[in-house]
C-alpha cells in the first residue's frame, strides 16, 4: 500500500490518487518567494508544508525533482501590473543596487530554511536568470494569437483565451464576473481589458530592471516566470505544483492560461494548496503589517512572544495542524507544541533501552500502517503525530514494565521513528541546553527540594521556591502529594 498516496487536487477539487506523469520520477514545482524583505512565518509555514510533501514522495521512493523559485524581478507593488518593482523599490530605501537586495533576502531566506532543516530544492531558478526563455514564452503566445502589443507591453488577451480555454479553472473564478467588475478603462491603461494581465512590460526611464526585447526596453511580468521555469525543468505538464491559497488567484490562473496558450499543454496534473498562518485570525502578510519574524520567535524578542522557541518546536507545531487548514499563532500553542516535542523525543530516547520479550502487547506492523495511512491521506501530519503519540504511550509502559515488546517489534519502531520523526516530518533532536526535556529534569530536582522542605516543615523554603517559580510564569499544581508544572496562562 507504499503507493497509495492521495491529495486534494485543487485543480479538480477532488482527493485523487497520485499518479505521476512518468514514474518514479515526480517534477515537483513550488512558487518560491519574492526576495524584497525578510519571510514571515507565514510563508515559512507554506515552505515547510511543501519540504513534508518533497520529503514524504522521496520516502515513497519517487525521484524527484523540486523546483522552488526566487522571484528577483517582475513583481510590482501591489501584486499589480503598474507601479514600482518590488525589489527596485527596496532598492532605493536601502540605498543598494536592487541584485544586492535580491541577494540579502535569497540568503536570509536560505538561513532560516536551514534553521527549519528544510531540504534545498533540486533546482531553485532566479527570474532575472531566465529573460531568454521567458522573451520567447511571449513570443508564442503571441504566435498563438493569444496576446497583444500596446506602446512595447505585451499583454495576455483573457477574453480570446477564454473563448477555447476556461480561465478561471483553479480559482473559480468566472469570466463575466471579472469582466463586469472591471473598472472602466480611462485612457491611461494600455489594456484592452482590465483583466487582462502582463506578460512584458515597456520599462519607464525611471525603471532600474530591464532587458532588451523585440518590443524595446522592458521586463517580464510576475506570473511568467513559473510556466517558464517550470516547463522548462520539469517538462509540460509536470506533476505537482504547490503554493499558498492566495496565490490561487490571479498567479496560479494566469500561469495555467500561460502555458495552456504558449505550450499548448496544461502546466501541471496536480495542484496543491497551503492554507494561511493567521494571527488573532488574521492572515499574517507583509502587507497587512502584522507580519512575525522567524528569528523574534526564535529569540522571543517580539511584543507578541512570551518568550523564545527552538525552530524545531516551531516546526513541530505547524505540522500539528493539516497545511489544508488556517493555522492561528498563538503562545499557548507553541508552548504545548514545544512539551509535546520534548514527550516525544522521550519516547524515541527510551527505544534505545527498552527491555525486549517473547510477545508484544501492540503491533508494531500496525503502528506503521497507520502511520502510512495518515499520510497517504492528503499528507495529514496531525493524524502522523497522533499515532506516534499513541506509539509513545505504549513505549512509555515498556519502560514501566507495564506492557511488552518482542526485539522484531522493537526494530520496527526504531525505524518507524527513525522514519518519520527525522526524514519525513523533519525533525531533530533539540540541544539539551534549550529543549524542554532539561527544562523537565531542571523543574523535577526544583519540585523535590520543595517537596523535602515541606516534609522537615520549612514552609518558608517551600513558599519560596514555589513563588520564585510563580515569578516567572511557572505554577504548580500539588493531587495528592503528585505536584506537577505548567506555564501560567
Ligand atoms: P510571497 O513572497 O509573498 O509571494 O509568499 C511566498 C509564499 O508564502 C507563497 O506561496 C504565499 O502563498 C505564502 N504565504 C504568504 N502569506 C502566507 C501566510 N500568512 N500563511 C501561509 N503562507 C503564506
Ligand atoms: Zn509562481
Amino acid at each position: 500500500m507504499k503507493n497509495q498516496l492521495s491529495i486534494y487536487n485543487t485543480l479538480t477539487k477532488k482527493k485523487e490518487v497520485f499518479e505521476p506523469v512518468n514514474p518514479p520520477f515526480v517534477g515537483m514545482y513550488v512558487c518560491g518567494p519574492t526576495v524584497y524583505n525578510d519571510v514571515h512565518i507565514g510563508n515559512c509555514r507554506t515552505f515547510i508544508s511543501f519540504d513534508i510533501v518533497y520529503r514524504y514522495l522521496l520516502y515513497l521512493g519517487y525521484k524527484v525533482r523540486y523546483v522552488r523559485n526566487i522571484t528577483d524581478a517582475g513583481h510590482l507593488e501591489n501584486d499589480a501590473d503598474d507601479g514600482e518593482d518590488k525589489i527596485s523599490k527596496q532598492a532605493k530605501l536601502e540605498n543598494v543596487e536592487p541584485m544586492e537586495i535580491a541577494a540579502k533576502y535569497a540568503n536570509g531566506f536560505h538561513n532560516i530554511m536551514k534553521q527549519f532543516n528544510a531540504l534545498e530544492p533540486s533546482i531553485e531558478p532566479l527570474a532575472t536568470g531566465h529573460i531568454i526563455e521567458q522573451i520567447s514564452m511571449v513570443q508564442k503566445i503571441m504566435d498563438q494569437g493569444f496576446a497583444y502589443e500596446v506602446n512595447g507591453s505585451i499583454y495576455f488577451d483573457v477574453q480570446k483565451y477564454n473563448e477555447t480555454n476556461d480561465y478561471g479553472i483553479l480559482s473559480g473564478r468566472k469570466i463575466e464576473d471579472l469582466l463586469t467588475g472591471q473598472r472602466s478603462l480611462d485612457g491611461q491603461d494600455d489594456k484592452r481589458n482590465s483583466c487582462d494581465f502582463a506578460l512584458w512590460k515597456k520599462a519607464s526611464d525611471a525603471h532600474i530592471m530591464r532587458w532588451d526585447s523585440p518590443w524595446g526596453e522592458g521586463f517580464p511580468g510576475w506570473h511568467l516566470e513559473c510556466s517558464v521555469m517550470g516547463s522548462k525543468y520539469l517538462g509540460s505538464p509536470f506533476d505537482l505544483h504547490g503554493g499558498g491559497m492566495d496565490l490561487k488567484f490571479p498567479h496560479h490562473e494566469c500561469e495555467i492560461a500561460q502555458s495552456v496558450a504558449g505550450v499548448g499543454e496544461e502546466l501541471s496534473k496536480y495542484w496543491m494548496h497551503t492554507n494561511m498562518l493567521t494571527i488573532n485570525g488574521q492572515r499574517m502578510g507583509k502587507s497587512v503589517g502584522n507580519s512575525l519574524l522567524p528569528e523574534e520567535l526564535f529569540n522571543g524578542d517580539n511584543q507578541l512572544m512570551d518568550r523564545g522557541y527552538d525552530p524545531m518546536v516551531v516546526r513541530f507545531f505547524m505540522m500539528q495542524t493539516h497545511y489544508a487548514s488556517t493555522l492561528d499563532f498563538s503562545n499557548e500553542a507553541l508552548q504545548a507544541a514545544e512539551k509535546g516535542f520534548g514527550k516525544l523525543m522521550k519516547g524515541m530516547q527510551l527505544l534505545n533501552s527498552l527491555p525486549t520479550s517473547d510477545a508484544s502487547s501492540q503491533s508494531a506492523e500496525e503502528l506503521k500502517a497507520k502511520c502510512d495511512a495518515a499520510m497517504n491521506d492528503d499528507i495529514n501530519t496531525p493524524g502522523v503525530i497522533a499515532n506516534l503519540f499513541d506509539g509513545v504511550r505504549f513505549i512509555n509502559s515498556v519502560n514501566d514494565g507495564k506492557a511488552t515488546i518482542t526485539k522484531e517489534d522493537l526494530e520496527i519502531l526504531q525505524k518507524l521513528y527513525n522514519d518519520y520523526v527525522f526524514d519525513v516530518l523533519g525533525l531533530e533532536t533539540i540541544e539539551a541546553e534549550s529543549s524542554s526535556d532539561s527544562m523537565d529534569d531542571v523543574l523535577d530536582i526544583i519540585i523535590s527540594i520543595r517537596q523535602q522542605a515541606k516534609e522537615s516543615k520549612d514552609y518558608a523554603t517551600a513558599d519560596l521556591i514555589r513563588d520564585k517559580l510563580s515569578a516567572i510564569n511557572i505554577s504548580l499544581k500539588d493531587e495528592k502529594g503528585n505536584v506537577s508544572w505548567s506555564y501560567n496562562e
